[in-house]
């Protein structure tokens, strides 16, 4: 049986533990949903006070010149590109997932006019699977979408895009990312991969996908609707094709050409006039990362899912573990089914044990390596079993705002 005692280890052991003072979490808060809104990281408010300020304020318009507006979403880009495994020049910044998808999967499909399936699996996100049947009817394919555990097979000389999400956003199952790119590509279909649950959590290495998008918000840091990302292959950059030609992705905006001329390279992806602001805040998050080993981020994150698994194996029998158990098989969530999981998650939250669900019965942890102690764990399934054992969440009046 583990104790308390062994998690106080983990934390006086663990090589990260200083990150988490570059966050201003709240005291009394136990936040295990940086998978939903990652936490505001410290120097974020300042940098931000200053581009309101001083560049819009003071420098108004020269700022797009002068404070480097006009780079923001390639030299955020860049940053990104390091935390996914991406070479130079081929990540942007800007738009939102939804958006991006849209975009890539709308290129991919055109890469590949000869065949007709966009191939993905029943467990993707909701806006994924919007999002791939719109590009699909708009581009006269079909949507294939399979059990996960059946993608592999389904893969075949009539799929044109396979579209994926790394790790599944209800049960933290991770897709075989590489294995899965290779088989693919054997079959000469190309890859969209969605790496909102990994991006910041897991390294990464899309350098062999065709084309990735992720969110700035999660586990980035980014702040509530922070701008998300796109990487293109360098080998697909000059014949992928906007499916919305816009001015920031012309070859030459200031022009102010008549007919749409695609920009070289990445720039191409980029549509319209970017939040500036939401840039600023997640160019300023991911310094959070400076410094930051990806492999003892990896090991620590294992250590913190193993630890909350081990804990409920040993100690909330009435909760069924649904996240996989083979480490490799999963990304940095757990996640737990329960018939009274919104009442029992109220009751958690109002100890201060941060949490969400997700319909039917699911109670979801995100544990964060960058900023979560071990001891979180530790607390976070003492505050379950507490809930249970004083029935704590047959009182709790569950809130019904539209947000879960
Ligand atoms: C969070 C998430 C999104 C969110 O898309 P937005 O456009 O930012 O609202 C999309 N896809 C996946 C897999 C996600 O986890």
């Amino acid at each position: 049986m583990l104790s308390r005692a062994d998690f106080e280890a983990r934390d006086a052991a663990d090589p990260l533990a200083s990150y988490r003072q570059r966050f201003a979490l709240p005291e009394n808060v136990t936040y295990l949903d940086g998978n939903s809104l990652g936490p505001l990281p410290r120097h974020v408010p300042d940098v931000v006070a200053d581009v309101v300020q001083r560049e819009w304020g003071i420098d108004l318009i020269r700022s797009w010149n002068d404070n480097g507006w006009w780079e923001m979403t390639q030299r955020v880009g860049e940053r990104i590109a390091r935390l996914i495994g991406a070479p130079t020049g081929s990540v942007v910044a800007g738009d939102t997932t939804t958006v991006a998808l849209y975009k890539a999967v709308s290129a991919a499909r055109r890469l590949r006019p000869d065949r007709h399936v966009i191939l993905t699996d029943s467990g993707n996100f909701p806006t994924d699977l919007y999002v791939l049947s719109s590009v699909a009817e708009a581009t006269g394919a079909a949507l294939v979408t399979v059990p996960p555990e059946e993608v592999a097979d389904r893969i075949g000389p009539d799929v044109a895009v396979l579209a994926l999400t790394h790790v599944d956003y209800r049960t933290g199952r991770r897709h075989d990312m590489e294995a899965l790119t290779t088989a693919a590509h054997a079959h000469g279909a190309l890859v969209v991969w969605d790496l909102c649950h990994s991006a910041g959590a897991m390294p990464l290495d899309v350098a062999n996908a065709d084309l990735a998008v992720g969110c700035g918000y999660k586990y980035l840091n980014g702040g509530p609707g922070a701008p998300a990302f796109l990487y293109v292959h360098p080998d697909h950059q000059n014949a992928f094709v906007n499916p919305i030609s816009g001015w920031w992705g012309h070859a030459d905006p200031f022009a102010m050409e008549p007919h749409f001329r695609p920009a070289p390279g990445v720039r191409r992806v980029q549509v319209g006039t970017q939040p500036i602001i939401a840039l600023a805040a997640l160019e300023a998050a991911l310094d959070a990362f400076d410094g930051v080993d990806m492999a003892a981020l990896r090991h620590k994150s294992e250590l913190l899912v193993s630890g909350f698994i081990q804990l409920v194996d040993e100690r909330l029998s009435d909760f069924e573990v649904v996240t996989p158990r083979r480490a490799e098989d999963r990304g940095s969530h757990v996640t737990l089914a329960h018939e009274e999981a919104t009442a029992v998650m109220a009751a958690l939250v109002e100890r201060g044990v941060i949490g969400d669900v997700r319909p039917p019965n699911l109670l979801r942890f995100g544990l964060a390596p960058l900023y979560q102690r071990h001891t979180d764990v530790w607390d976070a399934v003492e505050a379950i079993g507490g809930v249970m054992e004083n029935k704590a969440w047959k009182r709790v009046a569950t809130r019904h705002g539209p947000v879960t």
